[in-house]
């Protein structure tokens, strides 16, 4: 299985082929999800003592398996957050397995560990964040928010033990009720109090709601989440409102983009992201409007010192790693053993240069405006609310849950689009989330026209 023979090199061609083929496929379809009962007849048993070979098991996935996942980078893939990988980047995924590098540590991967980092500080400077900025790329905005908030508990401990004061009796996090539901898994796992805070009725959440949340709950507060982008309609919070209570109050200041801190590399958006240079923390997913492969989060931290210490692991044979003042990407987040996931988006940001992501990323922009307009033009259709973003949400006129479903399903049978329903206070909708630079306005419009 790890010499070098004839049989591995013909399954490396095979894997390779199987690979070019689909990287630069330009019909792959849509897919969809299968029975388990129909998996497992189709796929019958695959593992035993003796081994189907590679190529039968290659085929498996070819046929039976890979049918069977949706195609996530597929241009009329436009529910939840798609993601649309460049070609460039889902090569690069191939030579970082080829390559077995290891991320977790400057002494075992030095050079990945140092073009992540270079990613990272650029991100950081996007985002307004002062010089020493960094952090680690991690699996997804759930975990990035977890470590972010974790480091915001020890330094909100830290200052508490400095000034001779003991622990509250629970430290208690401030989000909107439009937050996203990994901050309150990130509240459960942590065992803290979760204060929500009411949004605004256009979904933003504003300082001054978080300014009587602050009074009414004083120094329990270790931390604020401020949504750049809410992952249903796409909404910035009022990000300047909320920062310059730091004037006032001592909190740490948590940025959840992990969907839409990317508007920020745009001029088209960037005017919404007024204070996100005073955060302590911030997160973006690259695997998500970044264009990257799955799974990547950024996790950048103001001082990373701070994500350090709370972060670290210590063991006897760990001390070699840790004693040493080379930055290692395990000690910045809840995590050891890691890939370097950022490097695919590495190669492909260094490939083709920022200005082909920021036109990339107004193109969803845009083509959001353009669609809304359109939308608005139907008099059967309506917005829920204006697009800020690239996600657009709106409702066919008397259609209930069930013909919302029988629409969707009757798209993905029929292979042309993967658009779900969804819903806001309690009435049936449907949205467009546009992150790939292939969907266009005619396809969308096709898909209008279909909800008859
Ligand atoms: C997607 C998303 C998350 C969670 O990120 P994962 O990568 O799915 O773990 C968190 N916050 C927001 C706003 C998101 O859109």
């Amino acid at each position: 299985m790890h010499a070098v023979t004839a049989e591995t090199q013909a399954i490396v061609d095979l894997v390779l082929d199987y690979s070019r083929r689909r990287l630069l496929s330009t019909d792959t379809p849509l897919d969809k999800p299968e029975t388990e009962a129909e998996l497992s007849r189709l796929a019958g048993r695959t593992i035993d003592e003796h081994g189907m070979g590679a190529t039968r098991a290659l085929s498996v996935f070819e046929h039976v398996l890979a049918p069977a996942c949706i195609t996530i980078d597929h241009p009329q893939y436009l529910s939840f957050i798609p993601a649309a990988p460049t070609k460039a980047a889902m090569a690069f995924d191939l030579v970082v397995s080829a390559s077995s590098l290891y991320g977790g540590s400057w002494m075992e991967g030095s050079g990945a560990v140092h073009a992540e980092n270079e990613v990272l500080t650029w991100l950081a400077a996007e985002f307004g964040l002062p010089a020493g900025a960094g952090g680690v790329f991690v699996q997804g905005g759930t975990i990035g928010n977890l470590s972010a908030l974790v480091a915001a508990r020890e330094a909100a401990r830290d200052r508490r033990t400095a000034a001779g004061l003991p622990a509250p009796a629970r430290w208690k996090l401030v989000c909107s009720t439009e937050a996203h539901s990994s901050n309150k898994s990130a509240a459960k796992v942590m065992d803290v109090e979760l204060v929500l805070v009411p949004a605004g009725p256009d979904g933003r959440l504003r300082g001054d709601a978080v300014r009587a949340a602050l009074e009414e709950h004083g120094d329990d507060v270790f931390a604020v989440i401020a949504t750049t982008g809410s992952t249903n309609f796409g909404i910035v919070d009022d990000v300047a409102s909320i920062a310059a209570l730091k004037d006032e109050f001592e909190f740490w200041l948590h940025i959840d983009g992990a969907y839409g801190l990317t508007g920020m590399l745009s001029p088209l958006a960037r005017p919404r992201y007024r204070g996100v240079e005073r955060a302590d923390s911030v997160i973006v997913d690259p695997h998500k409007w970044l264009f990257a492969p799955f799974d990547a989060c950024a996790l950048i931290y103001r001082d990373p010192e701070i994500g350090r210490r709370a972060h670290t692991q210590h063991a006897e044979y760990l001390d070699t790693l840790t004693g040493k003042p080379e930055w290692s990407p395990s000690d910045y987040a809840v995590q050891l053993t890691r890939r370097p996931r950022g490097l695919p988006f590495w190669f492909s940001l260094a490939s083709y240069g920022a200005a082909a992501y920021r036109a990339a990323i107004t193109h969803s922009l845009e083509l959001a405006q353009r669609i809304a307009e359109e939308i608005r033009s139907r008099p059967e259709l309506r917005l829920v609310r204006d697009p800020e973003l690239s996600i657009v949400v709106f409702e066919r006129e008397g259609w209930t849950m069930d013909d919302y479903e029988r629409w969707s399903t009757r798209l993905l049978e029929e292979q042309r689009a993967f658009v779900t329903p969804s819903s806001h206070d309690g009435r049936p909708n449907t949205r467009f989330a546009i992150v790939n630079p292939m969907t266009t306005f005619e396809q969308l419009v096709g898909i209008l026209d279909s909800m008859e």
